[in-house]
């Protein structure tokens, strides 16, 4: 066992336990324009882009894609609704493990697929001094965004320039959602799962997870017991 010399962090279900106000939003959003959608249906294409989603409530329904218009009209929305929610709160467990990499000096990233300032500034009330905008890949940051590898890849091209010598094998992706998996496993990275929604564990390794665990307390020790 090794320790990792890169992290990088998803943000929702990872960072915040804002994936619950966002299946709402979703779920009300789309019935509100007479779109089929569960919270299910949240939960499996969580880390895609909000417009992709759109297109294919789109595709399914009309057997066209949204115009440019009525993507960001439902999209406007869903902000919107999960806005109103309030502020999601951090994942139990993440603020030891965030303080622990920190005292390892190990570099912390974030990769995204939201683009919402909102959540953005959120990250530096909430982890005051962990992140830094050298350290983000955000949905302005990527043409395809997840389950592309590209946001991962963007982000180790980031990381190579800070820290000399950074192998693939030095990085971890941590991750919650299936398509992040995806995402995290295409681009050539180790990936930790950390099952924090109502998905089944099967789902995530099926998308190559390396391991996945129940929360990160449990992750907490696996960090421990590498380094
Ligand atoms: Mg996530």
């Amino acid at each position: 066992m090794h320790m990792h010399r890169c992290f990088f962090f998803d943000m929702d279900g990872v960072l915040f336990d804002s994936m619950p106000f966002h299946a709402k939003a979703w779920v009300d959003t789309m019935h509100a324009y007479g779109f089929p959608f569960t919270s299910e249906d949240a939960y499996r294409f969580e880390g895609r882009t909000g417009k992709s989603v759109i297109d294919d409530a789109y595709m399914s329904r009309y057997g066209r894609h949204a115009t440019e218009d009525e993507w960001q009209t439902l999209y406007a929305k869903k902000t919107q609704c999960f806005r109103s929610q309030g502020e999601a709160k951090a994942i139990p467990g993440i603020h030891d493990i965030l303080a622990f990499l920190r005292s390892r000096g190990v570099l912390i990233f974030i990769v995204t697929g939201s683009g919402q300032q909102s959540l953005l500034n959120h990250l530096n009330h909430e982890f005051p001094g962990i992140f830094t905008s050298d350290c983000m890949i955000t949905a302005r940051d990527v043409e395809r965004g997840k389950p592309d590898p590209e946001p991962y890849l963007k982000a180790y091209a980031k990381a190579c320039t800070m820290v000399g010598d950074l192998t693939k094998e030095q990085c971890v992706v941590i991750e919650n959602a299936p398509l992040g998996v995806r995402s995290g496993h295409a681009a050539g990275f180790e990936v930790y799962a950390v099952n924090t929604g109502p998905l089944p564990d099967d789902v995530l390794s099926c998308e190559g997870a390396n391991h996945v665990y129940r929360n990160m307390y449990q992750l907490l020790d696996i960090l421990h017991a590498e380094s």
